[in-house]
């Protein structure tokens, strides 16, 4: 592996690292470079070498001024070099100007994280000159540097994304990133480690367009491959997809199965067989959905068991699919007596996510999602509610990917649903309950967001969380116009949807509650006397 980078890169390219405090930039630009046999240059420690002092005193004697001219004349002189590792300080390409002279010289990889991670991170590093304030407010500070760069960042060709990975795992994604992936520009890879392999799950804009590309760089062989999907999505995607696939030497047919939950049935599985081998596709032919859950689900199943196993490429086209149904390996089929009663664990190979095809996503839809990323934040991303209740997400695609990483640190902790993942049902004992009592004619994410107030209100009344999260999980669902309550449905009726009618007393019923953002439980039979006050809360 490092010959071929070695190989790659060796001849003139710099390879520049930049991103914010806390990501890394210098420990894996060292690892980087011994690993390529190259120079490595931080350019902090230039810079405190020219000035003699450190940089927190060149910011407090000389100010942040005469810092940032002498940061951009190193730019300048680093960029007429060739063959290095360059960390940068973390506001050095903020310029587009010191930008401009780095990209000239090689290729720029920007270095991401939470602020979670980054909070951990420089709680056990060194001194920031620009984090100076007491710890308590140092969330606060983070969060505007942030948001005062993120426009800069995002113009860094290839995004790296460092959250809960190891120095070596983040060094051999950058490998991965300059071997194969580096002509999609602005694209975020999250890495998922399965029970056995490996697989990434690219996130950008438009990057279905370079669909074909992305799989041939994970292997995937040219040749007759499936595209499924349905006639509401075809006539937006399908061409686009089709003819990526084809520009990168497959020769895709496209697949169509009937529209609707009503569908997710052996039937339709049993038609997709039948398209598959009059597509002639082998075990080796990628089968890709193209679509929301109930496609993702049913091709998935299909990809498990047609010839026992073709790979499988998950391309979500709803914001429930991409946060959700894409990521963790769950596919199958309903039966008459219930919903999702045959499946297989079917890993995806990669998965792609192009925001920009939300564009065509009915708004009723789009907002039905929302409930499952302000779910994840709730579960696993604080940051990301904290930014519901303030100006929202910065973009889609950073809401997308924010949510996301939670689904994915909750399945590699348990990928075949044995204990941590059913936290990310959160909501969804009171949610899935009224969407029966209603007869389904509420959405499923509206479900789960009235079932999540009413889980966050019987965590407060047993004592598990502070009553104020109650109205912040509130407000903000009513923020993106998701309902919180559902006047006029009947207590008794939804307890017996919840499968616990006197016939059946002593069902066990589970819920999942938080304790704080950030912090779910599982529990058991929390007492009659909860879940009807629960319920009353919401269905008054
Ligand atoms: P869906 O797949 O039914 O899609 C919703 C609607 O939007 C459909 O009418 C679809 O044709 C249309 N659509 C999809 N993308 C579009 C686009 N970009 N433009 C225009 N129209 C578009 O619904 P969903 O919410 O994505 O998925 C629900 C399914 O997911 C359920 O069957 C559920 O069981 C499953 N699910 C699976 C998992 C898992 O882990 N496998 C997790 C959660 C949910």
């Amino acid at each position: 592996m490092t010959t071929d980078l070695a190989s790659t890169y060796t001849v003139s390219n710099n390879i520049v690292l930049t991103g914010f405090m806390g990501t890394g930039k210098t420990t894996i630009g060292r690892l980087l470079a011994a690993r390529l046999n190259r120079t490595f240059i931080d350019m902090d420690d230039q810079l405190e070498a020219q000035f003699g002092k450190p940089i927190r005193e060149v910011f407090a004697q000389d100010g942040e001024g005469v810092f940032r001219t002498a940061e951009a004349q190193l730019c300048a002189q680093l960029a007429q070099q060739t063959g290095l590792v360059i960390s940068t300080g973390g506001g050095a390409l903020v310029s587009a100007e010191n930008r401009a002279a780095l990209a000239a010289s090689g290729v720029l990889l920007c270095l991401t994280a939470n602020v979670d991670e980054v909070l951990r991170r420089v709680a056990t590093t060194g001194e920031r000159p620009l984090l100076n304030v007491p710890e308590a407010e140092q969330r606060k500070r983070i969060n505007e540097l942030l948001d005062s760069r993120r426009t800069a960042y995002a113009a860094i060709p290839h995004q790296i994304d460092t959250n809960g990975q190891t120095p070596e795992a983040i060094v051999e994604q950058i490998w991965e990133t300059l071997q194969g992936d580096a002509e999609v520009s602005g694209m975020t890879r999250l890495a998922v480690q399965g029970p056995t392999e490996r697989y990434h799950i690219c996130i950008g804009e438009g990057i279905l367009h370079q669909a074909g590309q992305l799989l041939r760089n994970r292997g995937l062989r040219p040749g007759p491959a499936a595209v499924v999907t349905n006639a509401m999505i075809a006539p937006h995607h399908g061409e686009h997809l089709l003819a990526s696939l084809r520009s990168a030497g497959y020769e895709p047919t496209l697949c169509l199965l009937p529209e609707g939950e009503q569908h997710k049935t052996l039937e339709s599985i049993a038609s997709l067989y039948e398209q598959f081998l009059d597509a002639g596709l082998d075990r080796h032919s990628p089968v890709i959905a193209l679509g929301g859950g109930v496609i993702g689900d049913m091709t998935g199943f299909a990809a498990a068991t047609y010839l026992r196993g073709t790979p499988f490429v998950q391309i979500p086209t709803t914001l429930l699919s991409m946060v959700d149904a894409s990521v963790g390996g769950k596919t199958g089929v309903d039966l008459p007596q219930g919903k999702n009663l045959v499946g297989a664990f079917k890993q995806p190979h990669v998965v792609l996510i192009d925001v920009d095809v939300l564009e065509t996503l009915p708004a009723a839809e789009f907002r039905s999602g929302l409930a499952e990323v302000i779910k994840h934040g709730i579960i696993g991303a604080p940051d990301l509610f904290i930014q519901f209740e303030g100006q929202g997400p910065a973009s889609v695609k950073h809401l997308v990917t924010e949510a996301v990483r939670v689904k994915i640190k909750v399945v590699e902790e348990d990928p075949f649903e044995q204990g941590r993942r059913a936290t990310l049902n959160l909501g969804h004992t009171f949610g899935h309950a009224m969407e029966q009592v209603s007869n389904f004619s509420i959405r499923h994410g509206e479900g789960v967001a009235v079932g999540m107030v009413a889980a966050t209100y019987m965590a407060a009344a047993i004592g598990r969380c502070d009553a104020s999260l109650v109205e912040r999980v509130r407000t903000v669902l009513d923020r993106v116009g998701l309902p919180t309550s559902l006047p006029g449905y009947d207590v008794e009726a939804v307890i017996e949807a919840m499968g616990h009618d006197k016939k059946r007393a002593g069902k066990m019923l589970r819920f999942v509650i938080p304790q704080a953002l950030g912090d779910v439980v599982v529990i058991d039979n929390p007492g009659m006397n909860y879940v009807v006050d629960a319920l009353e809360q919401v269905l008054r």
